[in-house]
């Protein structure tokens, strides 16, 4: 079983767009996966709802016990993590509680400068782990068309974790199709959405073998 979570205390950097999407894109890849909504808001519980036949099984636990409980839980071949905005306590366990950390993070200063805090306590368990925890940015929400700028790509260069080579574009249809509790794979198949999420996917895949 590989725990993936996707974390950053900064709201609005795309942790539900991608954790939902991401769990949708492992499973349609053939894997057994169990999304985790750690947010006390219960946003991956409010898009999963929506949907009667929703195929993502979504439990909360926005408790700062993540790790303990995944013990608990129904093996499965992939567990992914929607972090919760601020709550560090949550965010150490489920550091803890994960094989891969993945930080969406927005192509703007602010949005890098904010997330080191995070990166420490990610840097801190990656030694304590001897390097079993892998950790790597993704830039989410990127403008399309656009080049994301030299100086972006060295501040995050300069926190010392990898940067995916996937992106996620700003587009209309990750709220448009989360609204309807589904995924751009489910609506659009084919789509430069899909490519990308699948991309993503597979990626970290690769990663974690
Ligand atoms: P977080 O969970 O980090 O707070 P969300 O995934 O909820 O972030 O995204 C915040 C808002 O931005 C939501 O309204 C979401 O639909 C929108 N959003 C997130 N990622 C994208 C994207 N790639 N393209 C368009 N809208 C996005
Ligand atoms: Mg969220």
């Amino acid at each position: 079983m590989k725990v993936i979570a996707v974390l950053n205390q900064k709201g609005g950097s795309g942790k539900t767009t991608i954790a939902t999407h991401l769990a949708r894109a492992l499973q349609i890849g053939g894997a057994d996966v169990l999304l985790v909504d750690s947010d006390p808001q219960g946003s991956a519980r409010d898009w999963a709802a929506v949907r009667e036949e929703q195929p993502v099984t979504v439990v909360g636990i926005d408790r700062p016990t993540i790790e303990r409980d995944l013990k608990n839980i129904a093996r499965k071949d992939f567990v992914v993590i929607d972090g919760a905005p601020q709550a560090a306590d949550l965010a150490v366990s489920a550091i803890k509680a994960s094989d891969f950390v993945l930080i969406p993070v927005q192509p703007s200063p602010y949005d890098i400068w904010a997330t080191s805090d995070l990166v420490d306590l990610v840097k801190q368990r990656i030694e304590v782990t001897d390097g079993k925890l892998q950790a790597a940015f993704v830039v989410s929400r990127a403008i399309k068309g656009t080049r994301i700028g030299a100086e972006i790509t060295e501040a995050l260069k300069g926190y010392g974790l990898p940067i995916l080579e996937s992106r996620i574009t700003q587009r209309v249809s990750y709220p448009g199709t989360a609204a309807g509790g589904s995924t751009v794979m489910d609506v659009e198949p084919g789509s430069d959405a899909s490519k990308e999420i699948l991309s993503l996917s597979k990626e970290i895949k690769g990663k974690l073998i």
